[in-house]
């Protein structure tokens, strides 16, 4: 590196660390990001890629609408290799009670301005033929959209680059804290802001920071293209998601733009290895092939694992770090990072710069989980 004193230093090059580095650049600072492998190689390398609106609580939902909405606005400048495909997503309902929270999201969706369709069985089958029979309905959501994530944090880290970031990767920080960031090759740099954006390692830089790791499965198959042509999501995924234990599958397939089709999802907390969880795995497809048995005639190519980073809410954090003016979190979007990554740039930034953010930062503040804490 050839300075050694930037306004900022971003520790991570995940989506996050990227998308705070370009919204950084584009302000006129001058950044630096370090990573200790390479761009957008974490979790954001495992993910899948919808870019949803969720509801679990308000937060939730300001993040993830303000997201999707700076991802629409983006859109004209990605490149094809980030593959943004605005395909919507269907909210897939088995049964009345499902059809019953159709009807509750589609409500509070549109006191929100979310464009919706409501669709019954008939047209539900319509516009996804290959779908098991005997389901109710479900909801349309259109502006919901897909992309695959490493090229996306490429794209975000290339445009900060252009903006003179300068990346250094294949370099691990060892402590962070009070204008200083430390590599293990004994270099140092200073800076006046800090953001650890290290996704599930952020809490061995900053002690104190309560993350879990939330293993997820994935698997890709062959070209079958038009065989899915929305991301279709089970509605009880919102159950299985927002679980605090246990290990919970959900049926949840996304249409790539070659034609292959991508197979979620699993979640478990206490597994720490990499490897393929057999019987989790088997017990996601199975789920998967109950929703579309055609599937059963497909051909796999490619299973992987990766981390979620879960905070004990499943809100990210995002904002300083008490008793030290310097450090900022980015962290701790557990399985909706890709698709919370822009908003939380801007809020962040918004924040630093002393700008009024879009949407408030205040449900992403640390000092929310410390009080929950402090009170529970
Ligand atoms: C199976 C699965 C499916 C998912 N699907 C979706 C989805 O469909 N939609 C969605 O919105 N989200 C999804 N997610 C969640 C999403 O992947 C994450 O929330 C997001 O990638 C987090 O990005 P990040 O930049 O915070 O972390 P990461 O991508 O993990 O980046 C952190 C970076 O920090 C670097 N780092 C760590 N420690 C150090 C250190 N000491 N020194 C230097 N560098 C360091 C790492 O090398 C890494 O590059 C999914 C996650 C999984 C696991």
């Amino acid at each position: 590196m050839k300075h050694n004193t930037y306004d900022v230093v971003v520790v991570g090059a995940g989506i996050v660390g990227a998308a705070c580095a370009d919204e950084f650049a584009g302000r006129g600072m001058r950044v630096a990001v370090v990573d200790g492998n390479s761009v957008g190689s974490g979790a954001t390398a495992a993910a899948m890629g919808h870019i949803v609106v969720m509801d679990d609580s308000e937060a939730q939902f300001a993040l993830t609408r303000y997201s999707q909405r700076l991802w629409e606005q983006l859109h004209a400048e990605l490149p094809s290799e980030v593959e943004f495909d605005q395909c919507g997503t269907v909210w897939v309902a088995a049964d009345d009670e499902e059809m019953a929270e159709v009807w509750r999201k589609q409500k509070l969706y549109k006191q929100r301005s979310v464009p919706t369709e409501v669709l019954d069985a008939k047209t539900l089958y319509q516009i996804e033929p290959n779908l098991r029979a005997g389901l109710v309905g479900g909801l349309l959501v259109p502006e919901d959209a897909v992309l695959y994530p490493p090229c996306a944090a490429a794209f975000l880290m290339n445009r900060a680059q252009k903006g003179g970031t300068k990346l250094c990767v294949g370099e691990s920080v060892t402590h962070i804290g009070q204008g200083r960031v430390r590599m293990a090759n004994g270099l140092e740099i200073s800076a006046k802001f800090i953001v650890n954006a290290a996704g599930t390692a952020s809490a061995e830089l900053t002690p104190g920071v309560e993350l879990k790791k939330r293993k997820g499965h994935l698997v890709i198959t062959d070209r079958y293209p038009g065989f899915v042509r929305h991301q279709l999501v089970e509605l009880g995924y919102v159950k299985s998601a927002s679980s605090s234990t246990g290990d919970s599958v959900a049926f949840n397939v996304q249409p790539r733009r070659s034609g292959q089709l991508l197979i979620g999802s699993s979640r478990q907390f206490g597994a720490e290895h990499k490897e393929v969880d057999q019987v989790i795995l088997a017990r996601m497809v199975q789920r998967a092939q109950h929703y579309m048995p055609g599937l059963k005639q497909m051909s796999a190519i490619r299973i992987w694992t990766g981390f979620r980073a879960a905070t004990p809410d499943k809100l990210p954090l995002i904002g300083p770090w008490p008793g030290d003016d310097s450090l900022f979190l980015a962290t701790g979007h557990e399985g909706l990072g890709i698709t919370m990554a822009l908003g939380t740039a801007h809020i962040l930034v918004d924040h630093i710069t002393g700008r009024i953010p879009e949407i408030p930062i205040e449900p992403y503040l640390l000092s929310r989980v410390s009080q929950e804490h402090t009170h529970a």
